[in-house]
């Protein structure tokens, strides 16, 4: 095993920064002058880009392809080209991101904070419940986790009408595509490299995106605080995954560190933990355990796999993410951050709460019967958010108005289960999209991504760092974002 860290610990940090020939301003394009050759040779161009480069996924209609890579390879989803994001918003999102690690660190060595939080969401939800069930156990025998990894995506949108950059939320477990995202910005920078004199824009507003690397040096930096060599990164992964290949990108970056793939029920049948509290997982001793699944119900179709998750727990690996870090990025957990009075019981510096303060959307618990009552008059301006992860599970529109209306009838139990959140409305603008080689112009709104990683070894913060980014886009009329859930496509920035 072949391994190298003072490389590791030496590479400098690139982020934020854009180069001086980029402070003149431009104008971005206008899709409505290109004409249909044109952009049948951009999108050929980047379909080519994509197969080269690894920017795809498994090919839903292709049965094996979400079991034997290789198989079965589609495009990934992709905006044609970048989306205009005024620099001081992304130079925002930047500077925050490093509070927000610290943050979710903070919060979730508080056990007594997220139990009393999540208390009345845990009678609502099965799901938090059981989470909720691991992290008490944890706490009753003060298990205790001196190494602590996280790597966030923070969510964000512009909101147009007040200019005001807001955050959507906090993803602490399974954050996806900090391999593609990547893919995505060095597509178009070379799109704008080729073209962009044509279209009258400079590839270097593009911001340098490095999240496949920065993320897969976290976990290769966890995995030497671990100190065990022959230990090996458990990425635990859904049965069937057509979004392996991002996956994938990051587990071969880590330094040849070997990583093995387990689905939580194999983690059940073949691991175990030793007195020690070494995982063993296949005869391996595990250092780093990185979930891409066990974000959501479906992941637990069985007591297996909640075995599973507790083994981990119980268990010495560094955990990407703990139980204490999954449920702080609850949407729960969000909403009661941002009540007044509560960053300040986790954070010293006052600029910094600012800060973060300034991009909290309205965010209310259905406990509020003021709210309520508005959400009914108005339910256009909220979204109604259940504790879950991986889009395609809010509640919008005249949704909100009848699923508050059952609850008032059902009594108020069922209140805790939900939150409510300001409906937040980014500009629209034209876009082509490009999915299964085919390309269409819609009326878009996106959502920018901003990647964190976070590492900690007792007192000693070994990395905390925005870690690149991911803008997604969607058409306008979708209210859901996720791009695996089929509703958004992979972008990147162009500052202006
Ligand atoms: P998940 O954890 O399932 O991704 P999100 O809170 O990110 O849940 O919501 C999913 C999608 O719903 C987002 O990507 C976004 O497109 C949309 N969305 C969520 N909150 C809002 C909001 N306050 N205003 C407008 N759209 C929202
Ligand atoms: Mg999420
Ligand atoms: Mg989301």
């Amino acid at each position: 095993l072949f391994h190298n860290p003072t490389n590791l610990r030496k590479q400098a940090p690139l982020r934020c920064g854009r180069s001086p020939e980029m402070e003149s301003k431009k104008p971005i394009f206008d899709v409505e002058t290109f004409d249909d050759d044109f952009v049948q040779k951009l999108v050929y161009d980047a379909l080519v880009w994509s197969s080269l480069h690894g920017l795809v996924v498994g090919d839903k209609t292709y049965q094996k392809s979400g079991n034997v890579p290789g198989v079965g390879l589609m495009h990934a989803p992709i905006s044609l080209l970048p989306t205009a994001f005024p620099e001081i918003y992304w130079k925002q999102a930047c500077d925050v991101t490093p509070i927000f690690n610290e943050l979710i660190d903070r919060v979730s060595l508080d056990g007594k904070f997220l139990q009393d939080s999540l208390s009345r969401t845990k009678k609502a939800d099965v799901f938090t419940s059981r989470l909720l069930d691991i992290h008490s156990k944890m706490l009753e025998r003060n298990k205790k986790e001196d190494i602590r990894l996280g790597l966030h995506r923070l969510d964000y949108m512009l909101d147009e009408e007040t200019n005001s950059l807001l955050q959507i939320e906090m993803n602490t477990i399974s954050s996806s595509f900090p391999g593609l995202s990547r893919l995505v910005s060095q597509l178009h920078q070379s799109l704008l490299r080729s073209y962009g004199d044509q279209i009258g824009i400079d590839s270097e507003r593009v911001p340098r995106n490095t999240s496949t690397i920065q993320f897969a040096d976290a976990i290769a930096k966890a995995w030497l605080e671990y100190n065990n060599p022959r230990a090996v990164v458990m990425v635990t992964v859904q049965p069937e995954e057509r979004n392996m290949y991002d996956q994938h990108l990051l587990s071969r970056n880590t330094h040849n560190i070997v990583a093995i793939r387990k689905t939580l029920a194999e983690v059940e049948t073949e691991g175990s933990v030793q007195e020690d509290g070494t995982l063993i997982v296949g005869g391996q001793a595990v250092a780093v355990v990185y979930f891409r699944s066990g974000y959501t119900p479906n992941d637990h179709p069985s007591e297996s796999e909640w075995n599973a998750r507790l083994l981990i727990e119980e268990s010495s690996a560094v955990k990407c993410p703990s139980i204490a870090y999954h449920l702080t990025g609850s949407k729960k957990i969000q909403q009661e951050l941002a009540k007044p009075g509560v960053l300040e019981r986790f954070l010293d510096n006052k600029e910094d709460i600012a800060k973060l303060r300034k991009c909290f959307a309205g965010l209310w618990s259905l406990d509020d019967p003021e709210i309520v009552k508005q959400a009914i008059e108005k339910p256009g301006l909220f979204v109604m958010k259940p504790q879950r992860e991986g889009g395609g599970n809010n509640i919008y529109g005249d949704d909100v108005r009848e699923n508050l209306l059952r609850l008032q009838k059902e009594g108020e139990d069922g209140n805790a289960a939900y939150i409510l959140m300001q409906r937040i409305f980014p500009k629209v603008s034209n876009m082509f999209l490009v999915r299964e080689g085919v390309y269409h112009k819609n009326q878009v709104i996106s959502e920018l991504g901003v990647y964190g990683a976070y590492l900690r070894n007792k007192d000693n913060v070994i990395v905390n760092e925005q870690s690149g980014y991911l803008m997604r886009t969607k058409i306008e009329s979708s209210d859901e974002g996720g791009v695996a859930a089929g509703f958004a496509v992979l972008d990147s920035i162009y500052l202006n």
